[in-house]
């Protein structure tokens, strides 16, 4: 025989491998104790429902014992008085017990939809306090099924799988004990049935646990299919890229795999279930059989009425003891739920306000980075020792070929990570001590990738400030070049920007943000200049609005174009995560390094040079010569890419 072989064994390792039996959730008293705490608020509630249960579990017996009554007391002695007032009686008690069902369904509703608001709105807070590195790293679509179908799936949790255990337990209990008042003899032949129940539905159960974790897995997946390609960019990349067949392969292959587990999955216990009524039927026989011995033979003291009771009260249990049995699957699947919804909530919460954030009546903007080393996953560091300085009104640029570093740099100063080594500090206190909503609040940053919100241009502007005046806003717009397009509208600051700011080129969206940034007022602006080739009026619009920023206002710049770099106090050269060269321009220049290396490649090339893989390859070209230029690597003699400051 195979090892862990047998008859069960291989037929069970088909339906449920050993990495799947690991992850079903463990039901500890800590878990049992969290799921319960979500109810806590509303035991007031509970307690009214557990009331409606318990009575309309009674009720719904009610009648079966009144089908005694009916056949010895109205039927058999001939009495049409108590035949009609049983009948009526029972009428009555099933007309109660379905009334207070309604009763109860309200109330549980009523509670589970206040439960899943909860903790939706905790769940999505909690989000909000992840960190960049989160979502860059997770899945949107598993993101979003948490916070949608989990959160949903506990809905049905207490409306169903609690009060179904509920209210079979309570129905179990009151007809075994009406059962055994009747006569223990015949109620133990009859129940001896029950717990054959036990031995396919252990079975049963697991197959449906395997196939509901495969079908939320592949759930998982196609929703990340579609958020992938029903995104206006990801459908621009597949367009482009030409992969729709690829895409719909991929569909394709993921929506047949949960047909066939979806077909599966309600097949599953399929046979169960006929072994199930084939016991069932069973059960009856069995009562009129000893109840039949018992009065013919033995004289006991049981009725026609009593056997007909005895029936219909056994047959009343068989459904609790199959959904108390099913109900195991279900309670595996909603603890699974559970955890899978607290394995977010518990998720460490990476960049936290300090205990006791200090909270300074103003600053100046000033940034202080003391060796500060940096990496996004260990042991690949991408920060090295990185030191400077600048001061209130200042500006620094920061240049360097592209993967150097740069953005990174910035993404420390608003704490959207935080460093592996050394310090930050902002105003002179260091980021991680400062009040995060302080430190956020004095920082504007316009990032190259320019996120406008689906609404009008009005509604992306008072997202900076929500109590901006009309005049205020048109002063920022103006700052920031784009009032002339704004006024060129017929709606004006109500035009809206379409999904993403979609509607908009390039430039208009990069100088709204400019204009957003402004309202904002923050005492450090921060600039990720655009590597991507706008068109030269945008980009001299955009480098109007910015020159003032720089010239008068704490600012760090990533910068591109030289005609920026010079606008800047100091600039500093990055490679390879090191601040490599450091200072004025002209000094730079003749270092003869790095940043020699950059300007000479870039801006005072030869003709017939090969271009280098830098971010400062990505200048705006205009003429037909700078096109071929793209094209061949080469670049034409009396390109000269310097606008708006004239070279040394
Ligand atoms: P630059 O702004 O100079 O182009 P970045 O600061 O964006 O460079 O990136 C520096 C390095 O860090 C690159 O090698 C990049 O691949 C890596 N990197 C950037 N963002 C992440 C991230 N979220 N997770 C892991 N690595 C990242």
């Amino acid at each position: 025989m195979p090892p862990g072989g047998g008859f069960g064994g291989p037929m069970r390792q088909g339906f449920m491998t050993e990495e799947e039996k690991n992850s079903q959730p463990k039901i500890t008293g800590a878990l049992l104790k969290r799921v319960f705490s979500y109810l806590a608020p509303y035991s007031r509630q509970l307690f009214l429902v557990l009331a409606c249960i318990l009575v309309s579990s009674v009720f719904s017996l009610l009648p079966s014992i009144l089908t005694g009554k009916i056949i010895d007391e109205g039927l058999i002695r001939q009495d049409l008085k108590a035949l009609i007032t049983y009948i009526v009686l029972s009428l009555a008690v099933t007309l109660g017990a379905n009334l207070i069902g309604v009763a109860e369904s309200y109330i549980n509703t009523w509670i589970a939809q206040h439960i899943t608001f909860d903790m939706r709105n905790q769940m999505f807070s909690h989000m909000q306090k992840m960190s960049q590195r989160f979502f860059t790293t997770n899945n949107q679509g598993d993101i979003i099924t948490r916070m949608t179908s989990d959160i949903d799936g506990v809905k049905q949790v207490i409306t169903s799988t609690f009060t179904s255990i509920l209210s079979n337990v309570i129905t179990l209990i009151v007809a075994l004990i009406a059962m055994f008042q009747k006569n223990w003899l015949v109620a133990l032949i009859g129940i001896v049935i029950v717990p054959l129940f036990t031995l396919p539905t252990r079975h049963a159960g697991k197959t449906r646990w395997t196939l509901t974790r495969e079908a939320q897995t592949c759930n998982d997946e196609i929703n990340g299919i579609l958020n992938e390609t029903m995104s206006v960019s990801g459908q621009l990349l597949v367009k482009l890229f030409g992969k729709e067949n690829y895409e719909f392969q991929r569909y394709q292959k993921a929506n047949e795999r949960m047909i066939k587990l979806n077909i599966r999955e309600s097949m599953a216990g399929r046979w169960f279930r006929v072994v199930l009524s084939t016991f069932a039927s069973i059960g009856p026989m069995l009562i009129y059989l000893a109840g039949g011995i018992l009065m013919m033979k033995y004289d006991a003291n049981l009725t026609v009425g009593d056997i007909t009771v005895l029936v219909a009260l056994l047959g009343k249990m068989y459904m609790p003891v199959n959904s108390l049995m099913n109900i195991q699957v279900d309670w595996i699947r909603s603890m699974a739920l559970f955890t899978r919804i607290f394995e977010y909530f518990d998720m460490k919460v990476e960049i936290e306000n300090p205990k006791n954030p200090v909270k300074p009546a103003g600053t100046g903007g000033e940034v202080d980075f003391e060796h500060v080393d940096f990496s996004y996953e260990k042991g690949k560091p991408i920060l090295k020792d990185v030191s400077f300085s600048l001061k209130s009104g200042d500006s620094v640029a920061i240049v360097g070929p592209s993967g150097s570093g740069k953005s990174t740099i910035i993404n420390l100063i608003p704490r959207l990570y935080d460093v592996d080594a050394g310090t930050v500090s902002f105003g002179g206190v260091d980021v991680r001590k400062l009040d995060l909503t302080f430190l956020r609040q004095h920082i504007g940053v316009v990032s190259q990738e320019t996120y406008l919100f689906n609404g009008s241009i009005r509604d992306n502007l008072l997202y900076a400030k929500p109590d901006a005046t009309e005049e205020e806003m048109v002063e920022a717009c103006r700052k920031a070049n784009i009032y002339d397009f704004i006024e060129k509208q017929e709606t004006g600051l109500d035009t809206l920007v379409g999904n993403r700011g979609l509607k908009l080129s390039g430039g208009e969206k990069q100088r709204i943000s400019i204009a957003r940034v402004l309202l904002k007022n923050p005492a450090l602006f921060i600039f990720d200049e655009a590597t991507s080739a706008l068109d030269s009026i945008s980009e001299s619009k955009i480098q109007e609005a910015i020159d003032p920023i720089i010239n008068s206002r704490t600012s760090i710049l990533i910068a591109h174009r030289l005609s920026t770099i010079l606008a800047a106090d100091e600039i500093l050269v990055v490679k390879d995560g090191e601040i490599v060269e450091r200072g004025q321009h002209k000094d730079l220049v003749k270092a003869g390094g790095v940043y020699t290396e950059l300007y000479e490649t870039q801006f005072h090339r030869e003709e017939g040079q090969e271009t280098g893989e830098t971010d400062l390859e990505h200048q705006p070209l205009e003429s037909e010569d700078a096109l071929e230029y793209e094209l061949s690597g080469q670049l034409p003699a009396e390109w000269n890419p310097v606008r708006h400051q004239p070279l040394e």
